[in-house]
This record gives structure tokens, sequence and C-alpha cells, in this order.
């Protein structure tokens, strides 16, 4: 029994996520992580913690990076899963106005149905049934699903795929948008939720796939942006050609700040809509060198670099005898504390403003976590921003310990202190 969960607890990728070719060659490899949202009850500390490889590998023939080891989505998605996307400021007011951009940009009558794939708390149909419409969110997370519904969002506690989107369109019919953000580079068997998508969508519907951009990765070193959650990370290249193959087309892109920048992706019926000069743009311009080795390897060597500059950093400051935490625990803090392998000897403690993570242990490193108050209590020299793309609402936020005399240091790019 404990041999056969081990063997399905995850599988090597020896194919392109996308267009299925096998000539991938290897970027970053990470070392073993554990899942990065599995924090652990006091009563778990003691048990074997499982890990996996962790690497970022590049497809030769459509551009696309994805990770080579896929660890089974009941592993990944536990009935608890801690994100919730309303915890932030920064987040609300980008999904709402990604609502009121739909909106304006694809005029139709009232009452058209939303359907977000991965809807969470439900955050953006919130924006969508503030200007009217009819919305549906399908997300297997129970609690979050449960907390949508709690709000007024009609919620569908599945994977959202070829089978459950043939249930919906009997249920709900055709739908004008489909979004799905922060969600398509997770989704594993993802042919499915595309046909699934294409099902559902009315002739003029329009998709809009949103995900931390793959050049933002490459450029900015967000390389703790990745882990076991996303199998993918998407550029305009290799979306393009993938979406072709369902009767899809990429009619437009659309670059924003939010999650350390990330592309939305328009998406219609093929011959729709009129395909946009931003597509092309993107790729004979800024994208042109995502696609080159060299330059997937000098970020590999820059990412090594960091490592060593925030260990340094941080050891630094030990020895100096201060006091340094963690403030925010996000999944990709995960990534960051095991690849440089930051446990309680450099920080002493996590804070986290998500409920579900309070009073729990970081999977891995197995720091704890405490509600903001612990800051105010215990007064730490310095505290490591791991959510550094909401760095600036953090520190708003944390202004008492700035005036206190504490010090904020964000970790990427590079390491500074503020
Ligand atoms: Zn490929």
């Amino acid at each position: 029994m404990a041999l056969l969960g081990l063997l399905q607890s995850g599988k090597h990728i020896t194919q392109c996520h996308m267009c299925r070719g096998s000539d991938l060659f290897l970027v970053l490899d990470l070392g073993h992580h554990p899942p990065s949202d599995a924090f652990l009850r006091p009563d778990q500390l003691l048990d074997q913690e499982a890990s996996y490889p962790l690497r970022l590998i590049s497809c030769k023939n459509c551009g696309l990076l994805q990770i080579d080891y896929a660890v089974h989505p009941e592993i990944l998605y536990q009935r608890d899963y801690p994100y919730e996307s309303s915890t932030t400021k920064t987040g609300r007011d980008h999904y709402y106005s990604m609502a009121k951009d739909m909106h304006d940009n694809f005029p139709g009558p009232k009452g058209l149905l939303a359907i977000d794939v991965g809807s969470n708390v439900g955050v953006l149909l919130q924006g969508f049934k503030n200007l009217g419409y009819k919305v549906l969110g399908v997300d297997p997370a129970e609690a979050a699903g449960q907390k949508a519904i709690d709000n007024g969002i009609d919620t569908v506690g599945d994977f959202f795929n070829e089978d459950s989107a043939g249930k919906i369109k009997e249920k709900y019919g055709l739908a004008r948008f489909i979004t799905a953000t922060n969600c398509f580079g997770h989704i594993l068997e993802l042919d499915s939720t595309v046909r699934g998508m294409v099902n559902l969508l009315a002739k003029k519907g329009v998709i809009a796939v949103e995900s931390p951009y793959a050049l933002e990765l490459i450029e900015n070193l967000e390389y703790d942006t990745i882990y076991h959650e996303h199998i993918c990370y998407l550029s305009v290249k290799p979306m393009k050609l993938y979406l072709k193959r369902f009767g899809l087309e990429l009619f437009d892109v659309k670059r924003s700040s939010i999650h350390g920048g990330s592309m939305r992706y328009y998406i219609g019926h093929i011959g729709e809509h009129p395909v946009r000069r931003s597509v092309n743009a993107c790729l004979v311009g800024e994208e042109a060198g995502l696609y080159s080795e060299k330059k997937l390897k000098l970020f590999a060597s820059k990412v090594k670099k960091q490592r060593m500059a925030l260990v340094s950093l941080i050891m630094d400051l030990k020895k100096q005898g201060k006091a340094v935490v963690g403030v925010a625990a996000p999944a990709k803090g995960n990534t960051l504390l095991n690849y440089c392998k930051l446990d309680i000897n450099f920080l002493d403690f996590l804070t986290e403003k998500t409920q579900i993570k309070i009073g729990r242990y970081s999977p891995g490193m197995h720091i704890p976590v405490y509600s903001d108050d612990h800051l105010f209590k215990k007064k730490p020299d310095y505290a490591l921003i791991l959510a550094w793309n909401f760095a600036d609402e953090i520190m708003a936020n944390l202004a008492q310990f700035k005036k206190r005399g504490g010090k904020f240091i964000i970790p990427i790019p590079t390491p500074k202190i503020i």
C-alpha cells in the first residue's frame, strides 16, 4: 500500500507539456522540495516529509519553460489548500479591473455567463457579478469554494476538464467569458481543460488566461515562482502554437504587474476576433531572446549567485547578533527558503495573514508561522519579505515595524535592505 502510494505520488515528464516534443534541456536544478503549500501542523513535524525533484527545463521545439516532475494533484491540492486570492488589496483591485477591462473591450447584452476556472474565493467573479454577469466558479479546493459560495458566488467543487465542462454546458449553457488566472500553468491534464473551454465558449466568446510571464521569471530572476504547482511558465510563442491545435486563436496579449509581472492572453475561436499587433510584436520583440539556451544558462548562473548573496547577507546579520524573521509566507517563499536552506538558524519565525497557515510550520525548513502581531511583540531587527511582489503593500501594512527601527530585506532579484 505504501509502495503503491509512492508510485502514484508523481511522475517524470519526458515530453513537452504543450507541443509533446521530446527535445528538452535542463535550465536550472533547484534540488528536491516538498509541495510548497504543505504547511505542517505541529503533530506532523516528526513524520517523514515527502519531497520531489524541482527542475526547470525548456522545450527546443516550442520554447515552453516547464518543470520535469509532476507531483500528483491530490498531493498538491489538499482539502485545506491555503491560497486565498482576496487576501491582498492589490490582488482584489487587479481582478476587479480585469473584469472591467473585458466588459469594456468585448461589450455584449446584460446577463451573459462568465466562468472562472480555478475561481478560488471568487474575487474575479465578484468583479463580473458587479457588472451584471451571471457567474460560475469552478475550483476543486473545498475551503476556498465554500467561502465563494458564502459570498454569493455559485461554485462547482471540481477540476475543470472536458467532463465537468460538459455538465456545466448542459446546466448553464455557453459562456461569454471563460477566465483562468494563475491556474493554466498548474494544470496537468491541460488538453482536457482546453477542450472543455472550447466546448463551453460561445461563438464570439473570449477566453482570458492570465499567468506570471516567463520572460519576467528569466529577466528578473524570479526563480522562487518555480514550484510543483507551476508545471509550466507561459509565454506567447508556445501558447500560440498550442491553442491552434484546438481550433483556438490567440488574438491579443497584455502585460500586467501582478505577481511580479504577468501576461494576459485573449483567446477566441479561430477567425472570430481580429488578431491584434500585440501578439506578433511580442514574438519578434521582447520574447525573441527567451528561447536561447545561452540566455537561459546565464539566468541559472545568476540564480546561484543570488542564493550566495542572500545567504551571506543574513549570515552576516546573524553574526552581528541581529534577529531576522520572514514576513508573508507564500508558496513561492518556500522555494526560496528550501533552495537557500534558510531554516530557524537564519529566520526565527515567519508571519502571515492567511489564518490557515498560522500555528503551522513551513514545509521543508519547518519555520513556525505566526500572525503579524508577533512581529510587533518580538521586535526583530530585520524582516525578509518573501512575498516580494507585494512588498509595497506589506511595508505599508507593517509601517509600525519600520518606525521602531526595523528594516526590511527584499530578496529578489538582488538582495537589498530597505
Ligand atoms: Zn514544446
